[in-house]
């Protein structure tokens, strides 16, 4: 039987696992690819650590070394560089990539994918984006035929963990922090996961594969989920909706039928009939509406080891039969070069607004005339008595509107004047609603 070389660079938390099931699980991907799949180096930056179930002699800390003469290069150490330089070495060098570096597609898709086109090999990375969900494959091939109009996901596992928790036990965000850190639901240091930099890096990728136009991390609006308070939660959970953590990708078209694409990351509210509002826990879906197939929804586990080196470990398998059946097997796997991303400003979509306010006569009606000046048309105001009055003995009491959709720069001029306005004595939060 024909073989095939693997090299691994990065034993971590993945890497470990995908050189685990390449070494015990030889039989059976051999059967399935057609040629055996020999694991010919493992790069690390301390080879002297055992790894278990690693023979020694395969850890290595020369990265020339460890993938010389192999067919199959698979990065898995995290980062841009050496990263970035090491696959477009294995590239150039008729290697086929296998990669989860989330980060580095994020900034570098459009140079990876014509290195490899230029090159007649494949870089395949489904596990990249929501770890063991084949999401990538769906987008990229399986709905090729189709016109895919949006794309809302669920893809960091850490944030929807926090916002559950918050959810479901009422606690603030530092505690529902304090307690995915201590379960290992986030790292020590969470900033990319909660200001949203994680998610972005997979919307980005996502958006690209979509809608085929070159979209990178700086293309993405993120806000992340440390504003969101328990008070948020509560106000959402009276009104039938939960704060999810969105990555919304979109085909939007113009007045003039021009096509631009929104790429966003921000916690909205989902209504809580909507299958993203029932993701609980670390738990990643990914909602996909095309004009054929409607809509789709993948659900599961978006991190880890073993899930994700299920989705590695099929993108190996992917590329060893495509080199075994001979060639790149594929049309090449381009781009467009550039497309028109559409800034926030420009986004249509619906907003909840929650002030509060000194309950004197024609609040209401100040406030509507306030939001209808600005060119924002509201389709339900909740008022409720709050206990505390203000100072001065006047009643307080907290509204809650919902708004028809609307263009972002006109709510946020909404929202100023609003702030501005003496009835108003605060507002406490401004989230889209989203998905429906
Ligand atoms: P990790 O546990 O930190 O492992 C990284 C590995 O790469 C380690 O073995 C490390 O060596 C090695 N490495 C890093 N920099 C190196 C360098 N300059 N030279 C030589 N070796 C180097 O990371 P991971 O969690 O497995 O993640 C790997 C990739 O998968 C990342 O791109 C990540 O975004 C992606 N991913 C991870 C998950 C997940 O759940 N962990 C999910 C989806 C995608 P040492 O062991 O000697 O330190």
């Amino acid at each position: 039987m024909e073989k095939l070389t693997i090299a691994l660079l990065g034993g971590g938390v993945v890497g470990s696992e995908v050189a685990r099931a390449l070494l015990t699980q030889s039989d059976t991907l051999a059967a399935r690819v057609g040629a055996r799949l020999e694991l010919s180096g493992v790069l690390v930056r301390d080879a002297s650590r055992p790894r278990d179930g690693i023979p020694q002699e395969l850890l290595g800390t020369d990265p020339e070394a460890v993938v010389a003469g192999a067919d199959i290069v698979v990065e898995l150490m995290g980062g841009i560089e050496p990263a970035r330089t090491r696959i477009l070495t294995a590239l150039s060098s008729g290697a086929s990539v296998v990669t989860a570096n989330k980060a580095l597609l994020a900034q570098h898709f459009p140079e990876l994918i014509t290195a490899a086109d230029d090159a007649g090999v494949r870089i395949e990375y489904e596990a990249a984006v929501a770890g063991a969900i084949p999401i990538v494959r769906p987008l990229s091939v399986s709905l090729a035929g189709d016109r895919i109009q949006r794309v809302m996901g669920i893809v960091n596992g850490t944030t929807n963990y926090i916002l559950d928790q918050m959810s479901k036990e009422g606690w603030d965000f530092d505690t529902a922090l304090a307690t995915a850190q201590e379960l290992g639901f986030a790292e020590a240091d969470p900033t990319a996961d909660i200001e949203g930099h994680d998610a972005a890096a997979k919307a980005a990728i996502i958006a690209s594969l979509a809608f085929q136009v070159p979209v990178s991390l700086d293309d993405v609006h993120v806000e992340g989920i440390t504003g969101v308070s328990a008070d948020m939660i509560r106000t959402a959970a009276d009104q039938g909706f939960t704060i999810k953590l969105l990555a919304i990708c979109e085909r939007v078209t113009g007045p003039d039928g021009g096509e631009s694409v929104s790429a966003r990351v921000y916690p909205a509210l989902v209504q809580d009939d909507h299958p993203l509002a029932s993701v609980s826990g670390a738990f990643n879906a990914v909602f996909v509406e095309a004009d054929s197939a409607g809509s789709l929804m993948f659900y599961g586990q978006g991190a880890g080891g073993a899930p994700t080196s299920s989705a590695v470990l099929g993108d190996i398998v992917s590329v060893a039969r495509r080199k075994v059946l001979g060639g790149r097997g594929q049309m090449p796997q381009q781009v467009r070069e550039s497309g028109s991303i559409l800034p926030i400003a420009r986004v249509t979509t619906r907003y909840q607004l929650t002030l509060e306010v000194f309950d004197r006569p024609g609040v209401l009606l100040r406030v509507a005339e306030v939001v209808a000046t600005e060119g924002v048309s509201i389709e339900l105001v909740q008022q409720t008595r709050l206990e505390d009055a203000a100072a001065d003995g006047t009643p307080r009491a907290k509204l809650v509107i919902a708004t028809h959709s609307a263009l972002e720069s006109s709510l946020a001029a909404t929202v100023d004047s609003l702030a501005a306005l003496e009835v108003v004595e605060s507002v406490k939060s401004v989230l889209r609603i989203e998905g429906a």
